[in-house]
């Protein structure tokens, strides 16, 4: 159980650094200098593996259950040479260096073991690759303590499996957040306390026994918001590489811009309509506890990013991101062709859901139902074709787009002139999502790109941007 009820906030601060922000020594440096700048702020900082590591490892345990390790070998080194280089170009005192170089022998010492171990037993199991992947943190760590102690920072290694306690489901474990509370603020808090920067690897754990446990991929931050909630924290900052949440995706709209705020609702929204942008299960404990989050980038820190919170300071009704959902169909049913046709929408609909295909909406117009369906395959048109067989009905091929913002359902001005833009792109439907964050409109897959464009411009006159 998360705690939902906001209590006084520590003083200390989440910072969190994914893989591509501690992928080589540059890049480490370079969130050294971002982590120096917020000292003040009782930073605990929490890191990836250096990108692509933990791919790597996984694969190589993997291989180690299917044959001999003596292949595996290169790939060890592979490994230590990438982590040893680092080290070189980015410590400099001698000791701190030679120190450093020591510990990561030794944790490929410990992985050459384990490699060994399950090559011996030609058996890969969930508990054998959460232990290899635990070592792409515990290097990627290693390396950045001592790299902020070579530059008189006054940082500690501690180990996230001291604290961070789960159950026993490798690969996939859950957090015990009263265990895991109860640890950090015995050890993690007196630490900050003493101004210490305390350093720790995002994505693992320990189960009541002590075993290395993983959160699932891209776990890093789970434990960002984990330890954001039960420390308290006054914020969690996801560094990305990125300018924080975008009000569109910047592929298809050059213009896009960064949001500077916005509500743990609409990040909600957005992903599920399929935005790219920071889950919200992976934030969830922080959005419990109603800590802030925010989103900035590693290789622009100077930008402010987006700040996510649980109310949005915004008085008046605003849209702020609009995301394109594409290949989507509207299946539109007349309902007064026959008597039969309620049982076959429902069978249908139980038939869609158990197949977790995704629903986007069901609504009635008239005397007819839209089902929006995302990305229907083959064997998806196939079971329409066989349950409504005989009935009539139309597919539509259509681009959905979700509409975000603040207070939307108040303000029936934005609905105006949101529906005068799509009047030009032929829309098919027009509703509320969830919550009053979001519009959900959709057009014919054609129209998709121009309407998202034409969307966009709105926001950002709305905006002033
Ligand atoms: N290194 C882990 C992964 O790649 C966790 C993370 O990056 O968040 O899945
Ligand atoms: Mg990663």
């Amino acid at each position: 159980m998360t705690h939902n009820m906001k209590s006084k906030s520590t003083n200390i601060i989440i910072m969190k650094f994914g893989g591509t922000s501690v992928k080589n020594a540059s890049a480490m440096k370079n969130v050294i200098d971002i982590v120096k700048e917020r000292q003040s702020q009782n930073p605990v900082v929490v890191l990836s593996a250096c990108s692509g590591l933990t791919d790597r490892l996984l694969k190589l345990i993997r291989n180690a259950g299917k044959k001999s390790s003596i292949n595996l070998m290169k790939e060890i080194a592979v490994i230590e040479n990438h982590h040893l280089d680092i080290i070189d170009e980015l410590i400099n005192k001698r000791d701190i260096k030679k120190n450093c170089s020591d510990n990561i022998r030794n944790l490929i010492q410990q992985l050459t073991l384990l490699v060994e171990g399950v090559s011996l037993l030609r058996e890969c199991t969930p508990r054998s690759l959460d232990a290899a992947a635990s070592f792409g943190e515990l290097m990627s760590i290693t390396i950045f303590d001592a790299a902020c102690r070579d530059r008189k920072l006054n940082s500690v290694f501690f180990d996230a499996r001291h604290v961070m306690k789960t159950d026993s489901n490798y690969t996939q474990a859950v957090v015990d957040f009263k265990g895991t509370k109860k640890l950090s603020i015995e050890y993690i808090l007196p630490l900050s306390a003493k101004g210490k920067i305390v350093i720790t690897q995002g994505f693992i754990g320990s189960d009541e026994n002590g075993i290395t446990t993983t959160l699932g991929r891209g776990g890093s931050d789970y434990t960002a918001a984990v330890l954001g909630s039960v420390l308290n924290a006054k914020e969690i900052q996801i560094w990305t590489d990125v300018n924080g949440v975008l009000s569109a995706d910047p592929r298809i709209v050059h213009k896009a811009v960064t949001i500077p705020e916005m509500s743990f609702d609409e990040i909600r929204e957005l992903s599920y309509y399929g935005a790219k942008v920071l889950h919200p299960d992976t934030i969830k404990p922080a959005i419990l506890a109603k800590i802030p989050v925010r989103v900035l980038n590693t290789f622009h820190p100077e930008n402010n990013g987006t700040l996510i919170t649980e109310k949005t300071k915004e008085k008046y009704a605003k849209i702020r991101s609009v995301h394109l959902k594409r290949y989507c169909i509207n299946l539109l049913i007349n309902m007064s062709h026959s008597d039969s046709t309620e049982t076959r929408i429902i069978e249908l609909l139980s038939k869609l859901f158990e197949s977790e295909i995704k629903i986007i909406s069901t609504c009635f117009v008239d005397n007819r139902v839209l089902i929006a369906i995302d990305n229907p395959d083959e064997s998806t048109h196939n079971l329409i074709k066989n349950i409504l067989y005989g009935l009539d009905y139309k597919i539509e091929n259509i681009s959905l787009l979700c509409i975000c913002g603040v207070n939307l359902i108040e303000d029936s001005d934005i609905l105006q002139k949101i529906t005068i833009l799509l009047n030009r792109f032929d829309p098919k439907s027009l509703f509320y999502g969830f919550s009053s964050t979001s519009l959900i409109a959709s057009v014919p897959e054609v129209n998709g790109e121009n309407a998202l464009n034409t969307i966009h411009n709105l926001i950002l006159e709305m905006n002033k941007i």
